[in-house]
C-alpha cells in the first residue's frame, strides 16, 4: 500500500473514531497558525509603554508625561494594543467577516469528512478507490470556486503589496539590483491549493487541518499551502491578508535569503533593530537563523503588518472607525495565544505580547488607523533604515 493511502486511511479511521467533541489539540502547527482562546488570562506587559519612551526621539517632552487632557484626547486602546486585540471576548465582526477558533474549523472539516464516509460506504470499489473519491469530494466542497477565488485574489493582492513595499524603499536602502533579487525570489513562490486532492498527495491530512505554511522543498520548489480547516475559520479578509503575507514573507526572510547566498545591508539594519528592541528573544547562545532563532518569524510578522496596514488603509475610506478597529483586531487575533506544548511555537515565534504590542502595535500606519497619536504610547518602530522612532 502506498504511503499516501495509508495516511488517508488513518485519517478516515480517525474521522470515524474521534467524537465530534473530541480534543483536537496537539495539532501539528507549522510556521504560523495559532489557536485562539478568547478567555486567555492576561499578564502584565514586561514594561509599560511609558517606560519604553525614549526622550531623545519622542518629540515634545510633554508626551513623556502626558497631561490628563492629552491622555483623554486619544482612545484608551492606544496605550495597550495587545489588550485591544486579545482582551475582547467573543467573535469580532468586521465588514468582511469573522475569525473563529481553529478547533471549530477542524470540527467542521471532520464533520464533512464523516458525512462523505457515510455517503460512500456502500460504494462499489476498493478501499483505496473510496479514499480517493472521498478526498476529491471533500476538496470540491471545501475549496469550492468561491473559496478558491477568495484565496487566490488575496494571495495576488498580498504578492503585489509586498512588491510595492520594496519598490517604495529608497535606492539608498535597497539598490535596484537588490530590489530585483528580492522580487525575483518572491515571485518564485507558488500557491498550492486543491482541487484536485492530489495537490496535497504528500500531506493529505492537510485537507482537514488548520495550517497555512510556506516551505522550500528538497527540490528547491517554493510553495505556500492552505489547510482545509483554515477556510472555515478565516472569514475575515484581513486575517487572510495577514496570514498569507506572513507566509509569503518567509520566502524572502533573512534566513531563506541566506540559504541562497543573498544578504542585504538593509536586512542587517532591520535585524539589529529587532534585537535592540526585544523583538527577537536572545537565548544564551543565539545562532542567527539557527534552531530556535526568532529572526525569520519576526521578519515575517513585520512584513505582514506592513501589508495589513495597506489593506486596512485601502478599506478605511469606506469603513467607519469601529469597523477599522475590528478589522485590525481580526487581522492578528489568532496571535493572542501561544501553544505551550508546541516547541516550534514556543521558541521560534516571539511571544504574543511581542508580536502584537511591539511588531503590530508599533507600526505608524496601524496606529494612525486606530486613531492613536503618532508618538504617544508608541513602542519603538523598526525599519530597513534601522530604528525610526
Ligand atoms: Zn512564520
Amino acid at each position: 500500500m502506498q504511503k499516501r493511502k495509508k495516511i488517508l486511511l488513518s485519517i478516515l479511521a480517525a474521522a470515524v473514531l474521534i467524537p465530534p467533541t473530541g480534543s483536537l489539540v496537539g495539532l501539528t502547527i507549522r510556521r504560523f497558525w495559532r489557536i485562539y482562546h478568547p478567555n486567555q488570562p492576561l499578564a502584565m506587559p514586561p514594561s509599560t509603554p511609558m517606560e519604553r519612551l525614549n526622550p531623545l526621539s519622542r518629540g515634545p517632552a510633554s508626551f513623556l508625561f502626558p497631561s490628563p487632557a492629552q491622555r483623554d484626547s486619544y482612545p484608551d486602546h492606544c496605550q495597550n494594543i495587545y489588550n485591544l486585540v486579545c482582551q475582547k471576548q467573543g467573535v469580532t465582526h468586521d465588514p468582511t467577516g469573522t475569525v473563529s477558533s481553529d478547533v471549530d474549523g477542524e470540527r467542521q472539516a471532520l464533520h464533512i469528512y464523516r458525512e462523505l464516509i457515510e455517503q460512500y460506504k456502500d460504494y462499489p470499489g476498493s478501499d483505496e478507490q473510496k479514499v480517493d473519491l472521498i478526498a476529491e469530494a471533500l476538496v470540491q466542497h471545501i475549496f469550492n470556486p468561491k473559496q478558491r477565488g477568495r484565496i487566490l485574489s488575496a494571495y495576488h493582492w498580498v504578492m503585489q503589496a509586498i512588491e510595492r513595499f520594496f519598490e517604495r524603499q529608497p535606492d539608498t536602502v535597497f539598490t535596484p539590483l537588490e530590489k530585483h533579487q528580492i522580487k525575483s525570489v518572491l515571485k518564485r513562490t507558488r500557491l498550492e491549493i486543491p482541487p484536485p486532492a492530489n495537490v496535497y498527495a504528500d500531506e493529505p491530512d492537510l485537507l482537514t487541518k488548520n495550517e497555512v505554511y510556506y516551505e522550500r522543498t528538497v527540490e528547491e520548489k517554493m510553495r505556500l499551502r492552505v489547510g482545509g480547516a483554515y477556510i472555515f475559520i478565516a472569514k475575515s479578509w484581513f486575517n487572510l491578508v495577514f496570514t498569507l503575507a506572513h507566509e509569503l514573507a518567509h520566502s524572502i526572510d533573512p534566513c531563506e535569503m541566506r540559504s541562497i547566498r543573498l544578504s542585504f545591508p538593509a536586512y542587517d539594519r532591520l535585524t539589529a533593530c529587532f534585537l535592540q528592541n526585544g523583538m527577537i528573544k536572545t537565548f544564551k547562545i543565539r545562532k542567527e537563523c539557527g534552531q530556535n532563532d526568532q529572526l525569520a518569524e519576526t521578519f515575517a510578522d513585520w512584513i505582514a503588518v506592513e501589508v495589513t496596514a495597506e489593506a486596512l488603509a485601502t478599506f478605511s475610506t469606506e469603513f467607519r472607525g469601529p469597523q477599522v478597529i475590528n478589522a485590525a483586531r481580526n487581522s492578528v487575533r489568532d496571535l493572542c495565544d501561544q501553544d505551550d506544548d508546541d516547541e516550534l511555537d514556543m521558541f521560534l515565534h516571539p511571544s504574543p505580547r511581542i508580536r502584537i504590542e511591539k511588531i503590530f502595535g508599533s507600526n505608524s500606519k496601524i496606529r494612525n488607523l486606530l486613531g492613536c497619536h503618532p508618538t504617544l504610547f508608541k513602542p519603538s518602530e523598526c525599519s530597513f533604515k534601522g530604528e525610526t522612532e
